[in-house]
């Protein structure tokens, strides 16, 4: 494989941020400068198709006009007042996002994990003084392969070893079932289980779509037994997988959203819970909280975020340009490059084929033919450009993964 030589702009970026920066991550070698709409440039001026987006926190397209705008207007306004005081676009965004998710009402939060925090205190509250769990026993049931963030509480129930090492002690009370498998997911409940956490698909896992009619199985199961099911749509949702929850591809209704990521537009980070009052009334002052969760500015965007879905266009265009990227790259399973491909709107995984070398060197690949992509547990590509992404983009993201695979099993040969 041939890479162009590092400028010493580059060179010398990256080096500041390895001397200086914990090495909590290993990210591609490209320093990015400025960005717009799925397009990122790098500090020597080279233009990339972003298909990663932030990890979907992006979707609405980097720069977004109508998103910088709304902030704009707040910036000049007032930006954080914290929840001792009421401001003014905390009213309009509570009532349009609970409007959005057909909820009552919104705890809301600043990061992914917190909001899955949040999620997961509302069930073990609802649990112990709705349910009427016995003190200490309440249990949540979850899925093997999640992603829902890295507090220790969250990494306590990932099957990730290496999110998980030397992290302990860790916190009980999660029961961990095969994602998909509704008999044992049913087997796990008991008299004490609150609430059964899931991804609907799982993003980080590697776009893991489970059996068609597993989540409405879910949430019937849920509904039998008297047990909370809260949605991680973090990544998900807000129109990554071509329904504004891809709860709604099954036309399942959650008892808990938990949102996060394009929530914030790119812009901030902004996550909520969104559940009716009789799940989320469980909190009374003092019981909860956050200095920057619910701010103006973050309110401000979020409400800008919430009117731009409602238009139905994100979820419209991911469901359209999904289904062109997937017909443009399902014949490499065919041929034999890729193993296997998912998709659910315009968020695919594509598992290599091992003879082509890791996902990793595949990023490689693309990265020198201008397509920023990121790998997942070793053999996974995910693809999951912003939702504004040009059909030509798309067709220039086909090109360059047939290439870059084409590449590959050449030099395989
Ligand atoms: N839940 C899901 C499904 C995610 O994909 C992520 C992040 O990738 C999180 C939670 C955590 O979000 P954050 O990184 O903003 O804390």
């Amino acid at each position: 494989m041939t890479t162009k030589p590092m400028s010493a702009t580059t060179r010398k970026a990256i080096d500041q941020v390895e001397q200086y920066g914990a090495h909590n991550y290993a990210p591609l070698p490209v320093v990015i400068a400025r960005a717009e709409g799925a397009r990122v440039t790098d500090v020597d001026g080279r233009t990339y198709i972003d298909c990663l987006a932030a990890y979907s926190a992006v979707n609405f397209g980097h720069s977004n006009p109508r998103l910088l705008a709304a902030a704009r207007r707040q910036l000049d306004r007032v930006t954080l007042t914290s929840r001792a005081f009421y401001s003014e676009p905390f009213g309009p965004f509570v009532e349009s996002l609970a409007e959005l998710c057909g909820k009552q009402m919104v705890l809301p939060m600043n990061s992914g994990v917190e909001a899955v925090e949040a999620g997961i205190k509302t069930a073990r509250k609802w649990g112990y003084e709705v349910k009427g769990v016995a003190d200490d026993a309440a249990n949540i049931v979850v899925m093997e392969g999640n992603f829902h963030g890295r507090t220790v509480t969250v990494v306590s129930f990932s099957n990730d070893e290496e999110a998980r090492r030397s992290y302990q002690p860790f916190t009980s009370g999660f029961y961990d079932v095969p994602f998909g498998d509704v008999a044992a997911l049913e087997a796990a409940i008991d008299e004490n289980t609150v609430a059964v956490l899931l991804e609907p698909i799982q993003g980080e896992g590697g776009v893991i779509i489970p059996p068609e009619g597993y989540l409405r199985a879910v949430r019937e199961v849920c509904d039998r037994h008297g047990v909370l099911m809260m949605a991680d749509e973090i990544q998900s949702g807000l129109g990554r997988a071509g329904e504004t929850f891809a709860c709604d591809r099954e036309g399942v209704v959650p008892d808990l959203y938990l949102l996060g990521k394009a929530l914030g537009g790119g812009i901030m980070p902004v996550s909520a819970v969104v559940a009716d009052a009789d799940v989320l009334g469980v909190f009374k002052p003092g019981q909860h909280g956050s200095t920057f969760g619910g701010n103006p500015l973050a309110c401000a965007i979020g409400s800008e975020v919430v009117d731009i879905l409602s238009t139905g266009e994100p979820q419209q265009a991911s469901r359209e340009l999904g289904e062109r990227l997937l017909a443009g790259l399902r014949p490499l399973v065919g041929r034999g490059l890729l193993t296997e491909i998912r998709g659910a709107g315009l968020w695919l995984g594509l598992d290599v084929a091992p003879h082509l070398g890791t996902a990793r060197d595949l990023c490689y690949r693309l990265m020198a033919k201008g397509v920023l992509a990121k790998d997942t547990h070793g053999r996974t590509i995910r693809f999951a450009p912003p939702l504004v992404i040009s059909a030509d983009d798309v067709d220039a993201v086909i090109d360059a993964t047939t290439q870059a695979l084409e590449e590959a099993e050449r030099q395989a040969a």
